[in-house]
């Protein structure tokens, strides 16, 4: 099931194509970087280049000064959002690797927005607990989560401590390429994924969307 492959520019939907061609807005240097990514046999792991843009526009919508980035890969969605900041904003970014980190940072510098970037190698679960435990709860004005799906909830209700009211997490993924349709019959990954989902949709803590953009997105603003 492919809802839009974007990466590439989507070449492979004309549909898709035209909304490229009409609304994408890429900044030079991130379209440097995406055309780097693009390089690496992994770059099914970047994020789709509308809804990079999609978010961003949502962080600027709220305001946003604080977010945070549960997996970064190359940096892709880092440098979208530190773009869409105040100059005193900051993306907390969580990954575990510095391959794939370390090719984003020059694009990070080259955009002159590096200073907005707080890289944390190490266990994301590590870093939002230490994030809470400096008294950052109820901090953050966005959260994207993209990292191993197994964690997905773990990084869901710790996210959910660290945005504020009328903040926003965003969740990658969550239609898995299709996988999600009778779940229980795959993978970890997707057990975990559709085990979310279900709980999403009845969480009062929570108004949501869930968006069929890129590989599926659903949007969770904290009541
Ligand atoms: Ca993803």
């Amino acid at each position: 099931m492919s809802i839009s492959k974007s990466h590439g520019g989507g070449k492979d939907n004309p549909l898709m194509q035209y909304v490229l061609n009409h609304s994408l807005r890429e900044h030079p240097v991130l379209n440097k970087l995406r055309l780097r990514t693009m390089e690496d046999p992994w770059n099914i792991m970047m994020v789709a280049c509308e809804q990079a843009q999609f978010m961003a526009n949502l962080a600027r919508l709220i305001k946003a000064k604080k977010a945070l980035e549960i997996g970064v890969y190359t940096g892709y969605n880092t440098l979208s959002m530190a773009l869409a900041l105040p100059d005193d904003g900051v993306v907390v970014a969580c990954d575990i690797s510095e391959k794939y980190t370390n090719i984003g940072k020059p694009f990070w510098k080259e955009a002159g927005v590096e200073h907005k970037v707080d890289l944390r190698i190490q266990p994301a679960l590590n870093t939002l607990d230490e994030l809470l435990s400096s008294g950052q709860a109820e901090t953050f004005d966005f959260v994207f989560i993209d990292a191993d799906k197994v964690n997905y909830d773990n990084y869901y209700e710790k996210s959910l401590l660290l945005v504020r009211k009328g903040g926003i997490i965003a969740i990658d993924n969550v239609l898995w390429g299709g996988q999600v349709l009778n779940a229980s019959s795959k993978g970890p990954d997707t057990v975990a994924i559709d085990k979310l989902n279900k709980k999403l949709h009845r969480d009062v803590r929570i108004t949501l969307s869930m968006l069929t953009v890129g590989d599926g997105l659903t949007l969770a603003v904290k009541l």
